[in-house]
């Protein structure tokens, strides 16, 4: 912690309390939030151990009386950004020194180990980022299936590339035969510590750029970064009864981790060919059965198409209306709990656009027959309706 995260942060803010917040409501508020983002409890959540290192540099401060009252001076006096005065140093000087951890867990007589799992957290935040285990990213990719793959689930090879460590040197980023030393400057640490008056300032080691090591052969390949990109086929399973525009995860199929980290995530955003006769709603296949005025009007045994069955036959009653939809039972897409949905039968009149005479002459009657019944007999009156 330095000054200028004094200037820069809002203590309070982060916590969720006032100005004016007493030690037992600042306690209470770092205790909550403290449990909530703790990185066990959000484990590979970078947003999560932000959070949490951000309260906990917080509280480390409002609950010491000492400390807070120089905070809050320091946010009063130079709140613009002045130069810190030489002088008085309080023997904080980075991480989170100073901050007695069984005086929130509970203390000494009754350590519900929480106090450990944060000393744990607490050393993990000293040592360099760079030689931490590091979750691998997640990958993002794309596919595209036939209708029928989808439906039934299938495994498709997938070519991912990404960031790895660089083959030549292993990730090391130093020249084959020789080996990265260890920081002269910062002694691995990846910080440095400046004195600049009332509170020790920690930044980025300027010479290892807060790696901890130092290369001095840099490795051609990767010119010393110890990164390389690298491309990679995989074989991935995707489950039955995926949709089209479906993005499925696929736990620690993701770039690989560092360090013994774990691998990160796959991501795959599916495609599915449209089929030329079947759709798809959910779990329910659809289809659209062209039939004839005559068949909706005096009725009928249609056959329609199932999806790799045999057709199934299906009775249209007289009087049937135009985009009527009748419900196969059983005929649609499996789902995941082993239950299958239907096949949606819709049907639909084709008018014809040739006639020969016999036909024309057929349907001329059938208008004569029926010139009695207007079907727009109320509709201009219904029109009227507000
Ligand atoms: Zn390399
Ligand atoms: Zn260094």
């Amino acid at each position: 912690m330095s000054t200028k995260d004094f200037l820069e942060k809002d203590y309070y803010k982060a916590l969720g309390v006032s100005k004016t917040a007493k030690p037992a409501e600042i306690k209470a508020a770092y205790r909550k939030l403290a449990r909530k983002y703790h990185p066990d409890a959000n484990k590979g959540d970078a947003s999560a151990e932000e959070r949490f290192k951000e309260i906990s540099e917080a509280y480390s401060v409002l609950s010491d009386e000492k400390r807070r009252k120089e905070y809050d001076e320091a946010r009063s006096l130079f709140g613009g950004g002045f130069r810190v005065p030489t002088g008085q140093r309080t023997g904080q000087q980075g991480g989170f020194g100073g901050f007695d951890l069984g005086d929130i867990f509970g203390g000494s007589g009754d350590n519900s180990g929480l106090g450990d799992i944060l000393g744990g957290v607490f050393n993990r935040g000293r040592t360099t980022a760079q030689n931490r285990p590091r979750r691998g990213t997640d990958v993002e990719t794309e596919t595209t299936l036939t209708f029928g793959d989808a439906i039934d689930g299938t495994t498709v090879a997938l070519r991912l590339t990404g960031e790895g460590p660089c083959p030549t040197c292993h990730g090391t980023g130093a020249k084959a035969g020789t080996v990265p030393r260890m920081c002269p400057s910062c002694q691995g640490t990846g910080q440095s510590s400046r004195n600049l008056g009332s509170f020790g300032m920690s930044e980025v080691c300027k010479e290892c750029h807060g790696r901890g090591l130092v290369v001095d052969d840099p490795c051609p390949a990767c010119t010393g970064s110890g990164r390389a990109m690298s491309s990679r086929t995989i074989q991935a399973r995707i489950p039955a009864g995926v949709a089209d525009g479906q993005r499925i995860k696929l736990a620690g199929k993701g770039a690989p981790g560092e360090r013994g980290g774990p691998a990160g995530d796959l991501y795959v955003r599916v495609h599915v060919k449209p089929h030329p006769v079947f759709g798809r709603s959910a779990a329910n296949l659809t289809v659209t059965v062209p039939v004839t005025f005559a068949e909706l009007t005096l009725g009928a045994e249609v056959k329609v198409p199932s999806h790799r069955g045999a057709p199934v036959t299906i009775r249209i009653p007289p009087g049937t209306p135009n985009r009527r939809t009748f419900t196969v039972r059983g005929k649609g897409v499996r789902r995941k709990d082993g239950t299958t949905g239907n096949m949606l039968v819709t049907v639909e009149v084709m008018v014809p656009k040739d006639l020969n005479s016999k036909a024309r002459s057929a349907i001329e009657d059938l208008r004569e027959a029926t010139a009695g019944q207007d079907p727009r007999e109320d509709l201009l009156e219904r029109a009227k309706e507000a």
